[in-house]
């Protein structure tokens, strides 16, 4: 007797990506790796579960990814506590620090995958996605600052993306923080009945990320409240202008947001987001910034750093509304054949053709030629290969050309030995 089981579900916020988007998947990675490579960023991979404490030390406390939206567990194996990433750039810096990569020179490196937070799934915002990670490690700026601005320009040019706008700001050191910062929780303490739980609770252990907060009842009083950039030194102010001048030499267009802080706590000068209204609510496609305290906090020698991360969820929807893009075959060259003779034939020749780069299917299994023939169609094939009997004994494949417009000749036979030679040039 068989028994029937209750079918399982992914977790919620968690998405399967299937054959059907894979390809699209795989297109931006590939289009990603080759973007990268031309400005000399090289692959790096690190672990997905990382020691929690990293991520509360390199992220910060009092944030929301710290406070409220990590994936942690205790390993009942050994009591670790554990945590699935919720970003990149701690892991990245922990790895260089550890395996001594920013001892002999800098290193611009990436990384791409997926990372975890528990979050309110909704359009744009998931509990397992998926982000480009960029980081140029042990160079002071504004020079790379704006190169890695300019590369994300070139990015958005490269995949046909409008209307995406750069907004930045300076968060300058931390001494101009703490001026700041005095001023700020001075003014919410002037505004504490405006203020909602969250942000009484922030106000003394975090006061920028009030400024950060998407209630509506807050915007106003956020706005008005004491500008970080308006604290900035002579340095400061400099390193800000000197993004400013190579961002206008590249015609690039952005807006100052003295508001704009980045979620995370570990950032300082230079942080910019790119913004679009296009993916409704959760339109930051691509954030990033300098963080020359982070590599100290995790007890590397200090070392000057910058990098950003891409939402890929968000950038596939983007490339999905604004660029024409083909749906990908299965594969070029499906064949068909009746008999166990021909199926081995088949296979030979498959082998034939995979040599000389075409993407072949042979048809698995036995049915009539009509099936065979709709498989084939579906499978997006530009051409079909018939062995049946009679071509075993000529040594001859019939092709059929599926694609083509009507007028043109839509069958042949071929000499299994010119097989390969008349399918290419086709292509
Ligand atoms: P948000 O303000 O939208 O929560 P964030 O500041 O938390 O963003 P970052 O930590 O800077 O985001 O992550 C970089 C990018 O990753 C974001 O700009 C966005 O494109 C993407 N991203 C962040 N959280 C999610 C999520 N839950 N689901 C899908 N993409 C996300
Ligand atoms: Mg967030």
């Amino acid at each position: 007797m068989t028994q029937s089981f209750q079918k399982l579900r992914a977790l919620t916020g968690m998405k399967d990506i299937l054959p059907d988007t894979s390809w699209q998947w795989e297109q931006l990675e590939e289009t990603v790796r080759q973007w990268l490579a031309s400005y000399g960023y090289r692959n790096m991979r690190t672990p997905v579960l990382e020691h929690t404490q990293l991520f509360s030390r390199g992220i910060g406390e009092v944030t929301d990814i710290v406070e409220k939206e990590m994936y942690s567990f205790t390993d009942s194996l050994n009591g670790d506590l554990l945590t699935m990433r919720p970003e990149f750039t701690a892991g990245m810096v922990r790895a260089s620090i550890e395996h001594n990569l920013l001892y002999d020179r800098p290193h611009r490196v990436y990384a791409m995958g997926p990372v975890f937070r528990h979050e309110r799934p909704q359009r744009g915002r998931y509990r397992q996605f998926h982000q480009i990670d960029v980081e140029a490690l042990g160079l002071p700026g504004p020079d790379v600052d704006a190169e890695l601005i300019i590369m994300l320009n070139r990015l958005w040019k490269i995949l046909g993306l409008k209307d995406i706008r750069l907004e930045i700001n300076s968060l300058g050191q931390a001494e101009e923080r703490a001026a700041h910062r005095e001023a700020l929780i001075r003014y919410l303490e002037e505004h504490k009945s405006i203020l909602d739980e969250e942000a009484q609770r922030r106000m003394y252990s975090n006061p920028l990320r009030v400024l950060d907060t998407k209630n509506p009842a807050m915007q106003e009083m956020a706005n008005n409240a004491p500008k970080l950039f308006d604290y900035l030194g002579e340095e400061s102010l400099a390193h800000y202008q000197g993004v400013c001048k190579r961002l206008d030499d590249a015609g690039i267009a952005y807006t100052l947001n003295p508001r704009l802080v980045r979620g995370l706590d570990y950032y300082n000068l230079t942080v910019f987001e790119w913004i679009t209204d296009r993916l409704g609510a959760q339109g930051t496609v691509c954030g990033g910034g300098r963080y020359d305290g982070l590599i100290p906090l995790l007890g590397g020698k200090p070392a000057p750093a910058v990098g950003f991360a891409i939402g890929m969820e968000r950038l596939l929807d983007l490339c999905e509304q604004e660029a024409n893009q083909t749906e990908q075959s299965e594969c070029d060259v499906y064949m068909v054949h009746q008999g166990d003779d021909a199926q081995r034939q088949a296979s030979l020749l498959a082998e034939q053709l995979r040599d000389v780069g075409l993407r072949v299917i042979v048809h698995a299994g036995s049915s009539g030629f009509k099936s065979q023939f709709k498989r084939a169609d579906a499978s997006g094939a530009y051409v079909a290969v018939i062995l049946g009997e009679n071509e075993l004994t000529t040594r001859t494949a019939s092709v059929k050309w599926l694609r083509l417009e009507e007028d043109e000749a839509q069958q042949q036979s071929v000499a299994f030995d010119q097989l390969a030679t008349v399918l290419t040039t086709k292509v």
